[in-house]
Parts: structure tokens; C-alpha cells; sequence
């Protein structure tokens, strides 16, 4: 009685992925029409089960901005942000809702409300500048956590790194802070025990998540980690701490472990894998789908990706917070996700290396982007370490994740079609290689 199961699970993840944007959406559009308080926060360090234990709408304005990109409206947002004097280099998220707030919060998918608040870590700098936007439009206060880097590329076991306990404190500190500024924001007292339940609600949402990651070190891969994992990470971000995003995820690993026993590959359909590859950045968004069936259409399936490390807010690390000391253990996990994703961002190689080893890769794609420099930066080096340390092949393609008068898709097909035409030779010539025997 396979047959039941399969229809209710398979396809599943991507329903329900819609379904709770659209209601997360119509959620933030009523937040906007009663004119309540919403907070704003970023991926990277989102602080969402915080702001959860206070009732606070989250709006993640990253995310607002790479809708408008896939709801192919971000050329008008860009170009009044443009006429308003931001330069075409400035952060195409940036000035997505720069115009979005000109226009009261207007957006292809509701109504966003404006920031009562603005909580950011400075795992970019381009969020102090963000907010600052916001302060001068609103008067929002903005709370930023100063999160201690790594100060070296020497991973892992941060907290056996000297220092590591005192910067863990001055974390904790600022997080006890930003409670106090919040109750003065919300009038509302904070209760602990409900951060504890939001806090649960993360914790097995990560369990779940690494897991749905791990099943792709398989082959072959059952989803693929740009086309699918996208849809995965926005949840993952948008409903952090609470029991929606907990079930989503349980939902997702038994579809995934189906989809394996079933032998199925990603979109649920028999794999057609040719080639492993791991993706490093953000994705195209302008042309989000056709973006990635230039590689799926050679069997290039993206077994993961760079994205779902440094934009999980920490979710990709093995780390569960302790209930027991909520505050230290929020200050230790953001301590550890921020830092993750800056070193997941500044020593790409390292991270990569162990990728490839882990899922087999054979191919890495970089895609640096005009919008992004932070996660941009570094890759035509990181390139340079990971190819001189593991016998792969890369691509290096440049477009941008808002910003369509960069992308020049027949160009991108071009170099995708030569890189798997090399990927297609190297797979020939080992095939035909006489079997060396010691
Ligand atoms: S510069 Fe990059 S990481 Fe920073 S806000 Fe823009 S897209 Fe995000």
C-alpha cells in the first residue's frame, strides 16, 4: 500500500513551502492593515525566537526583496530606488525595499508592514547601512548585536578556542539588553518559559533540517539543493521558532526518506543525475527557474549548496540550545551561526573541501553577483585553494540575484554548456582509462 503514502508526501514540501509563504505574507499584509508593530531582522542572526516570545511579527526585508526578483517586479523597485540616488552598485536588496517603504509597503505578494523595530547582527555590513534607512524614514530603533568573528580560518571546536567563553558573555549581555529595550518597544513583560518554547520549536526544526541536508550526501541526491532548497531555507528563515516551521521540516525528512526508498530524485521524479555539483553564493532570482534548468537539463543536480550553510541562521551546525540557561545558550548559538556564516563566506575553501568529500561532488559552481559583495568577495581565490587541494571542476559565472541588466542569460548558457561538455569528456576518458592494478 505504497501507493497512498507516495500521492499524500510526494510534492509535498514544495505545497506546503507555498502555502505558509502565502499565509506568512497575508499575515504581515493584516499586521500592516491594523497598523500593529512588527519587527525587522535579517537571515543571518535573525534573533526570531526573541522577537517570537514577544508576539512580534518578523519581516525578513531580505526576503521581501528576492520576491520581488522572482515575482519578476524588481526592475520597477530598483529603478525608483535608482531615481531616488542610490548608485546601480548599492545592494539590489536594499534598494528593492528602499522603494517598497516609499510605496507604503506595496509588494507583489501583500502589504509589509514598516519596522517598530530593527534587530541585526553585523554579519554584514551592509545591514548597518540598511538600517539606517529605516531610522531615517521612521525613527525605528535599531538594536544591533555586536557578534565577536572568528579572528582566523582555524575551525571548528569554537568553544575551545580561548576567548571563546568571554565573547559568548558579551553576547549575552547585549541579548539580555536588547530584552529589556524590547519590553520598553512592546510594553509587554518577557516570560522565559515562552523564548524556551520557541526555542524547542528551533531546535528540533534544526534536527530536521540537517537531516533533509545529509540525505543528499547519498547518491543519488533526492532533492536538488538550489531549485528545491531555496523554497526549504525560506521557510526555514520565516517560520524559525514556531510549531509551523517545526512540522514543515518533520514533513520534509519523511518526504525526502520516501523519496529515497521510492527511488525517487528531486521534484519527486526518477533521478536523472549525471553530475554532483555544490553551489556557492545566492541564486540568479530573475530567472530563477530557467536559471537552474540550465544545469538540470545536462543532469547537473546541485547536491548543495553554500547558501543553505551561510543564510540558515546557524541551522546547518550541529548545535541544540540548552533549555536549562536559555539567554546563554541564544548567545552561544548566535555566536556560532553568525560566525559559521561569516567564516562559510570568507573561507569558502575550507568549507568547500570538506563539502566535496562529504557529498561526492564533482563540480563547483561559483555564481558571485553584482548585489552581493559580501558574499562575492574571495571567490575567484577560493577557487584557486579548492581546485590546487580536490580533483573537481569549476565554473565561474557572474550575474546578479535582482538586477536583470546583469544577466545575460545566453552568455550564462554558453559557459554552462562548456562546463558540463568538460565535466561530460573528463567522465568519458575515466571510463576509458585501463583499471590500474598495484
Ligand atoms: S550585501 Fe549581500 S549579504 Fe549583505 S544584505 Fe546585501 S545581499 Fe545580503
Amino acid at each position: 500500500m505504497i501507493e497512498p503514502t507516495r500521492s499524500t508526501i510526494i510534492g509535498r514540501g514544495a505545497e506546503d513551502g507555498r502555502r505558509l509563504f502565502d499565509t506568512w505574507f497575508d499575515e504581515l499584509t493584516s499586521t500592516s492593515d491594523q497598523k500593529r508593530q512588527a519587527a525587522y531582522v535579517f537571515v543571518m542572526g535573525s534573533l526570531t525566537e526573541v522577537l517570537r516570545a514577544f508576539d512580534m511579527p518578523v519581516v525578513f526585508p531580505e526576503i521581501n526583496s528576492l520576491q520581488t526578483a522572482v515575482k519578476k517586479a524588481a526592475a520597477e523597485y530598483l529603478n525608483e530606488a535608482e531615481d531616488h540616488g542610490f548608485s546601480p552598485d548599492v545592494c539590489g536588496y536594499v534598494k528593492a525595499d528602499y522603494a517598497l517603504q516609499l510605496r507604503g509597503g506595496e509588494h507583489p505578494r501583500g502589504r509589509i508592514p514598516p519596522p517598530a523595530v530593527a534587530v541585526l547582527t553585523n554579519a554584514c555590513n551592509t545591514y548597518l547601512k540598511w538600517a539606517e534607512i529605516w531610522e531615517r524614514l521612521y525613527g525605528t530603533p535599531v538594536i544591533t548585536i555586536d557578534v565577536p568573528g572568528s579572528r582566523s580560518g582555524a575551525r571548528p571546536e569554537r568553544a575551545a578556542v580561548r576567548g571563546f567563553a568571554r565573547d559568548r558573555r558579551y553576547v549575552e549581555q547585549q541579548l539580555r539588553e536588547l530584552i529589556v529595550q524590547l519590553e520598553g518597544i512592546t510594553g509587554r513583560r518577557f516570560d522565559v518559559d515562552r523564548l524556551r518554547e520557541t526555542m524547542e520549536h528551533t531546535n528540533a526544526m534544526g534536527r530536521a533540517y540537517r537531516a533533509v541536508l545529509a540525505e543528499n550526501r547519498d547518491t543519488p541526491a533526492v532533492f536538488d539543493a538550489v531549485l528545491e532548497g531555496t523554497t526549504y531555507l525560506g521557510v526555514a528563515n520565516a517560520l524559525r521558532g514556531s510549531a509551523a516551521g517545526t512540522a514543515y521540516f518533520t514533513d520534509l525528512l519523511e518526504e525526502m526518506r520516501l523519496r529515497r526508498t521510492l527511488g525517487l530524485g528531486p521534484v519527486g521524479r526518477p533521478p536523472a543525475e549525471k553530475h554532483r555539483l555544490i553551489f556557492v553564493g545566492v541564486p540568479c532570482y530573475p530567472i530563477f527557474s530557467r536559471f537552474t534548468r540550465l544545469f538540470s537539463d545536462w543532469g547537473g543536480i546541485f547536491v548543495s549548496s553554500t547558501y543553505l550553510w551561510f543564510a540558515s541562521g546557524g541551522l546547518n551546525l550541529d548545535y541544540e540550545y540548552d533549555l536549562a540557561d536559555p539567554i546563554a545558550s541564544l548567545a552561544e548559538g548566535l555566536l556560532l551561526g553568525v560566525r559559521s556564516a561569516v567564516d562559510s563566506m570568507l573561507f569558502h575553501d575550507r568549507t568547500l573541501v570538506r563539502a566535496i568529500d562529504e557529498y561526492g561532488a564533482d563540480g563547483v559552481v561559483y555564481h558571485p553577483v553584482k548585489s552581493c559583495r559580501t558574499v562575492s568577495t574571495g571567490l575567484a581565490d577560493s577557487r584557486r585553494s579548492v581546485l590546487a587541494q580536490r580533483d573537481v571542476l569549476a565554473l565561474y559565472i557572474e550575474s546578479d540575484i535582482m538586477d536583470q541588466r546583469v544577466v545575460s542569460e545566453a552568455q550564462l548558457k554558453n559557459r554552462i554548456d562548456a562546463f558540463f561538455e568538460g565535466l561530460d569528456s573528463r567522465k568519458l576518458r575515466a571510463a576509458a582509462a585501463p583499471a590500474v592494478t598495484v
